[in-house]
């Protein structure tokens, strides 16, 4: 399908693309990787009469790893965090969750800060950003806006982002190097949006008894969830096989998910406790 017709600009600041976005007050949008902005302006879904193109803004593609954590900038790319073998210790459950991102063309261009602003219920990166407490960076005519993740995502493709900011970084706070952790997901095909995932961390005492427990579930809401009634039922217990069980069926228990085109409601309500359950499992090995 034709794109419907619009003007293009493609600055070499970020104020300058602010300032392009503030001068026309909610009918332009930032175009980062185009992956899921281009396919919505051929379905008419989005009519931006201005697109602000990013590519030239280098300083947004840069991944700093460092003692208090991992920062994506925003037009870091998911072919880009496969890349870098230091995310593979730094923050290895951001890379276990890429690993399911959509298909090689796909991650070529699209982009972190894309993703997160699209706030698709069903992709991976703002379940993650969600579970791990990541902090969102964004510039507009004000200033710089640090926005928690929890308070980022409103609704389906809905964030609390305004017309005129622009997301400049992810931060994802330090990963300790003997956290367990898991990422579990199913899609009717490889690459293909969730119909349901899971990701979780915990850290273990002494005693080897968990704490610090959080659950972010993907597929089964109208954004990504952390499940705190999955996560009472870890913190405190030794995972296993009967923990997990207890896991799997609060996950369940959490969540409402509605029918849609692709799944009953009741298929993704069983479905999520599973993901919970190799999740964990993946945590303990
Ligand atoms: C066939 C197909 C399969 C896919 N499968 C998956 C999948 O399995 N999992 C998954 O997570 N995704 C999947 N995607 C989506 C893909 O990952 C996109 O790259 C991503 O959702 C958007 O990133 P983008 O860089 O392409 O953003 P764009 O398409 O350029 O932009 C998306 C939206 O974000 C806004 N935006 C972009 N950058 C910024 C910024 N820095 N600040 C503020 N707003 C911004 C745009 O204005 C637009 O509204 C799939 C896409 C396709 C086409």
């Amino acid at each position: 399908m034709k794109l419907p017709s619009f003007e293009y600009a493609c600055p070499t600041t970020i104020s300058e693309a602010v300032a392009l976005l503030t001068a026309h007050d909610g009918e332009a949008k930032p175009l980062a990787g185009g992956q899921s902005l281009v396919p919505m302006m051929a379905f008419r879904v989005a009519s931006p009469s201005l697109v602000v193109d990013l590519r030239k803004l280098s300083e947004l593609r840069k991944i700093r790893i460092a003692d208090g954590g991992v920062t994506l900038g925003a037009m870091v790319r998911w072919r880009d965090i496969l890349d870098d073998s230091r995310l593979r210790s730094a923050h290895p459950l951001l890379v276990a969750a890429v690993e399911h991102v959509a298909h090689y063309q796909i991650r070529n261009r699209g982009t972190v800060g894309g993703s997160v602003a699209h706030a698709d219920p069903a992709a991976e990166l703002p379940g993650i950003v969600v579970t791990c407490e990541a902090t969102i960076a964004a510039v507009g005519k004000g200033g710089t806006r640090l926005i928690e993740a929890d308070d980022l995502f409103v609704g389906p493709l809905m964030t609390a982002l305004k017309p005129d900011e622009i997301i400049t970084e992810i931060r994802f706070p330090a990963w300790p190097a003997r956290r367990r952790f898991g990422f579990s997901e199913f899609a009717r095909r490889r690459g293909d949006f969730a119909l349901a995932a899971a990701a979780l961390f915990y850290d273990e005492d002494n005693a080897g008894r968990a704490h610090n427990a959080h659950v972010g579930v993907i597929g089964v809401g109208d954004r990504p969830l952390r499940l705190t009634a999955v996560e009472d039922s870890i913190n405190g217990s030794r995972v296993n096989e009967t923990l997990i069980a207890k896991a799997e069926a609060a996950a369940s228990a959490a969540v409402e998910p509605p029918d849609d085109i692709h799944a009953s409601g009741a298929y993704r309500k069983a479905l999520v406790g599973v993901m919970v359950e190799r999740a964990l499992k993946n945590a303990m090995t």
